[in-house]
Order: C-alpha cells, then sequence, then structure tokens
C-alpha cells in the first residue's frame, strides 16, 4: 500500500536523541514535512559533538551547533531536552509507542562503558573514559564530580580516545607520566595520527625506542619490522601541538591489564600486567597471553577500549548493542540493519528503528554518524510508504498528549525557546570556564534556574 500525504496530512516521527545521528534524522525527516518530536536525555542538542570533542576544537563545535539550531528551530521540530527515555526513567520505550506515532527512532548513542572486566575494577581511581570526557565537557552528572587521577596515569587503549583523555592529563591536569596499555603492537594502535598531534610533544621518545627493544624479537616472530613501525610511528609525530607541561606521555605493548592492585584504602597502586605475543589471525592479529606477570605502579586507571550500548533502555540488547533485524529483506538489503528485532518472538519491533552509535557502539566520526542518520531516514520513508499519515490535528493531539505526560511526571521538558534562554544567560557570564574555553552551567539544577530566570526577565521588565 502507498500512503500519499494530503495537504492537512503528515506523519509525525519521534527521534530520541539529538546527537549527530537523531539530527540527520531530524532533518531529513523534518525536510520531507513531517511533524518531528526530539526528545533527549541532556537539556542541551549534540550529545558528544557537545559533550565529547574535545574542547578546543572550537570551530567543529561551532559548526555543530549553528546547523542544529538550524533544524531545532523549523517550526514542525518539536525539541525536549531533559527527557529520558527507558526504564524507570521518564517514558517507558512502550508508552512512547503507545502514543501512535508512524515512527519511533532510537539515537540514544553508546551510553555504556565496556570494561576489560579485570579484578580490582572497582577501585578509587578506576575511570571509564567516557565519564572522564564527559567531565572535561561539562555534562551535568559528572562535571562536577571528582576525578583523582594522582600523578601516574595508566591509559587502557590506544584509540582517539586515549589520545583525548591523555590530552586533558596533559594539558589540564599535568600529571607526570601517561602510559597508554595495548594488549597488541604499535602496527594496531588505533589512533588517527593528525589526533595524535596534540600530545606527541610529551612523548618520550627514548623510552618509546626502549619499549620497541623490549618487544622486538615478539613483534619479528610473527615477520613485523619493528625499525619500520618505530620510524612510521615517529612520523606521525611532526606537527606537535606546542609543549605545555612537563608529562611525560609514553606506551606499554603487548601488555594486557589482568588485575588492578589497590592499597589499604582500597585506591590504585598498580595493574598487573601478563605480557602478551601477536598470532596472525585472518588479515589481523590478535593478543595472546604468555602467563608472565608484572606490576606497573599507577595511581589511577582509564578504560578507553570502547562503548556499549545502555540496555535500560528497554529495547532489546545482546552483546553490548541493542539487537537489530538478522533477517536481510528482499526488496532492500539495508533496511533491516536499522530495524529494532526482538530475538524471543523472532520478529521486527514495528515502527522502531536504531542509528548511529546506538546501532553500531563507537563507530566512527560525526560525519559518520550524520549519514548513517540519513541512511536511517531513507529507511523510515519507505517505511511510511506502508503505513497511513495522520491530520495535523491529530498529531498536535499527540505532541499535547505527550507534554500533559511531562506535566503529570513533573518532566521539566525544556524546549527550544528554553535552550535560546539558556544560552543568553551562558552569555552573560564573561568569565570562561578554565579548560573549555566558554562558558557552561555544570548542573542541570542549575540551567533550569537560569531559563527560568531568562524567561521571566521580560515579564518582570514589562509589569516595572
Ligand atoms: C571522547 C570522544 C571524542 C570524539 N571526538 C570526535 C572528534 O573530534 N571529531 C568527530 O568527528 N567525532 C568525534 N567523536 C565521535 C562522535 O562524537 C560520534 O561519532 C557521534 O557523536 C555519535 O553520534 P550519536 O548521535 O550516535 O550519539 P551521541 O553523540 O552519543 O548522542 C546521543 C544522544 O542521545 C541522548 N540520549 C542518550 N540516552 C538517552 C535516553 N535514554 N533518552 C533520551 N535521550 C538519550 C543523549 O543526550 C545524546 O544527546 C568523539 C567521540 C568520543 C567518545
Amino acid at each position: 500500500m502507498m500512503a500519499t500525504l494530503g495537504k492537512e496530512q503528515a506523519h509525525l516521527i519521534i527521534v530520541v536523541g539529538a546527537g549527530p545521528a537523531g539530527m540527520g534524522v531530524v532533518n531529513q525527516m523534518s525536510k520531507a514535512g513531517h511533524a518531528v518530536v526530539v526528545l533527549n536525555r541532556d537539556i542541551k542538542f549534540g550529545g558528544l559533538a557537545e559533550y565529547g570533542i574535545f574542547p578546543n576544537k572550537l570551530k567543529l563545535r561551532g559548526g555543530l551547533r549553528k546547523s542544529y539550531w538550524e533544524i531545532l528551530e523549523r517550526p514542525n521540530v518539536h525539541y525536549f531536552g531533559n527527557v529520558s527515555v527507558g526504564r524507570n526513567k521518564d517514558l517507558t520505550v512502550e508508552e512512547l509507542r503507545g502514543l501512535g506515532a508512524s515512527a519511533l527512532v532510537f539515537a540514544t548513542g553508546a551510553q555504556g562503558t565496556k570494561t576489560v572486566g579485570v579484578e580490582g575494577d572497582t577501585a578509587l581511581g578506576v575511570y571509564h573514559a567516557k565519564d572522564v570526557v564527559y567531565h572535561f565537557n561539562r555534562l551535568p552528572g559528572f562535571a562536577e564530580r571528582p576525578f583523582e587521577m594522582g600523578r601516574r596515569v595508566a591509559v587502557i587503549g590506544v584509540g582517539d580516545v586515549m589520545v583525548d583523555v591523555t590530552h586533558w592529563l596533559v594539558r589540564y591536569k599535568q600529571v607526570d607520566e601517561v602510559t597508554a596499555i595495548a594488549r597488541r603492537g604499535p602496527a594496531e594502535r588505533k589512533y588517527n595520527p593528525k589526533e595524535i598531534r596534540a600530545v606527541c610533544s610529551n612523548i618520550d621518545r627514548d623510552a618509546l625506542a626502549k619499549e620497541f627493544a623490549r618487544i622486538r624479537p615478539r613483534l619479528e616472530a610473527v615477520g613485523q619490522n619493528p625499525d619500520e613501525i618505530l620510524k612510521g610511528m615517529l612520523d606521525e609525530f611532526t606537527k606537535c601541538e606546542p609543549l605545555r607541561s612537563q608529562t611525560r606521555m609514553g606506551f606499554r605493548f603487548l601488555a594486557s591489564p589482568r588485575r588492578v592492585l589497590t592499597d589499604a584504602q582500597n585506591r590504585v597502586r598498580a595493574l598487573e600486567i601478563e605480557e602478551t605475543k601477536l598470532e596472525p589471525k585472518g588479515e589481523d592479529f590478535s593478543a595472546v597471553g604468555l602467563k608472565q606477570y608484572y606490576e606497573f605502579p599507577c595511581d589511577s586507571v582509564v578504560f578507553a577500549v570502547g562503548d556499549r550500548v545502555d540496555e535500560t533502555v528497554g529495547l532489546p540488547y545482546k552483546n553490548g548493542v541493542f539487537v537489530t533485524n538478522p533477517v536481510r529483506t528482499n526488496n532492500d538489503p539495508d533496511d533491516s540493519l536499522f530495524q529494532a528485532y526482538d530475538e524471543a518472538s523472532g520478529t521486527v519491533i514495528e515502527g522502531v528503528f536504531l542509528t548511529g552509535w546506538a546501532r553500531k557502539a563507537s563507530e566512527g566520526l560525526v560525519g559518520v554518524a550524520k549519514r548513517d542518520g540519513e541512511w536511517c531516514a531513507e529507511v523510515v520513508t519507505r517505511y511510511l510508504e506502508t503505513q497511513s499519515p495522520h491530520d495535523r490535528a491529530v498529531i498536535d493531539g499527540k505532541i499535547s498528549q505527550l507534554r500533559r505526560m511531562f506535566d503529570e511526571r513533573r518532566v521539566q521538558a525544556i524546549d527550544v525557546e528554553g535552550l535560546r534562554a539558556l544560552e543568553d544567560a551562558e552569555k552573560e557570564h564573561s568569565a570562561v570556564n578554565d579548560f573549555i574555553g566558554e562558558f557552561k552551567f555544570v548542573s542541570n539544577q542549575e540551567m533550569l534556574v537560569q531559563i527560568q530566570r531568562m524567561r521571566e526577565r521580560p515579564r518582570a521588565s514589562a509589569a516595572r
């Protein structure tokens, strides 16, 4: 059945999550003339574009903010920040489905973090990279939490997030030492060569050469050439940002964290590391433990080994991701990749879609998430062709029903007007936060008070 849109008719699409992927969907669906409701956990939109990417990337962040404002200010887009969807949250998935929108898209990102599941990983001084990143980007809930890093920090992982955390430790915390710990070797490093420029002035090159000497036999054993790999790594240390602290950054390769060792106060004192060797696995290599252990002294440990989705959202979940339809459809093999799927009943969850890091945790940069959202919008558009549109009055009724649900539950949902008020309140502060180069309120409570204050201001002056 092909449903055509009358002038007074449209589809209502609900998008949960206003990060790059969600905004990609909102952009496309609103351009097509549909009514779009956006529900976002954070008061502010942007997701990791606002609270993830490193604070000094002001141009990237500013450009994204500008484009998101333009989308959210469209008359057929209805933004509600400070609304969490999930079990025991403001609204459940079932309640949202009950509203009878034509489609429901989850673009909630990957809010959970992976650990390597080692003994002692709940000790004081063990952190997840995303929490650290949220902290230094001033996300409410994380901004004011203490992150006591000590003088020597071990960061587990060798991807871009490791680089961002190291950048913060080098530039802001100015710790003595940061060591990136990798289970595999230097050839398997994952960070982008451009990103390492932020910290390469701090890399101790003599120590790096010694680390290569230490692991040389194990690299050669699998046909890797340590000299070439070291040269390749050093060649990337060009255009390094100026040295801003005396922090020494180093690497420990072929090193698998086994236990976090603690003192009597349950504070981190060291990592127990197992030596590994490389073993060919297809085109790649995997790390195999050698049962030789040593202690690596450190005061804190940051796990930067990727993310998993938040299973409390209440969508079918398995192994760190929400489940998507494993059955490839005939008409378009891509559609299934975005369809939420219930394995218990072996059926697609009708009208429910996933996109961005909610469907592929930790995969790609902002541009990839945006494209994923646009791709999802195409899939939703094909789905809408099988659905009857609603009269616009019916859509308005559904949005009013949603507002009533917020009121009944005392959810202080923030619309675009509220966001503008918040922006004005932040602009009143000439002092910028020490590190992020602009002023941000750091708690939801503070933001809500400021929004209220700004909203009352014109009325108060009119009354005078
Ligand atoms: C540390 C770090 C640094 C990065 N740096 C860069 C960079 O420099 N350049 C670059 O291009 N990319 C960078 N990326 C990658 C980029 O941020 C991601 O590709 C992108 O943000 C993923 O988009 P998303 O929309 O899928 O998820 P997110 O950006 O995580 O957005 C998810 C949104 O969902 C909302 N949400 C979550 N749970 C709920 C819920 N239960 N109910 C309602 N709303 C919910 C959140 O409030 C958020 O707004 C970085 C990522 C990280 C982790």
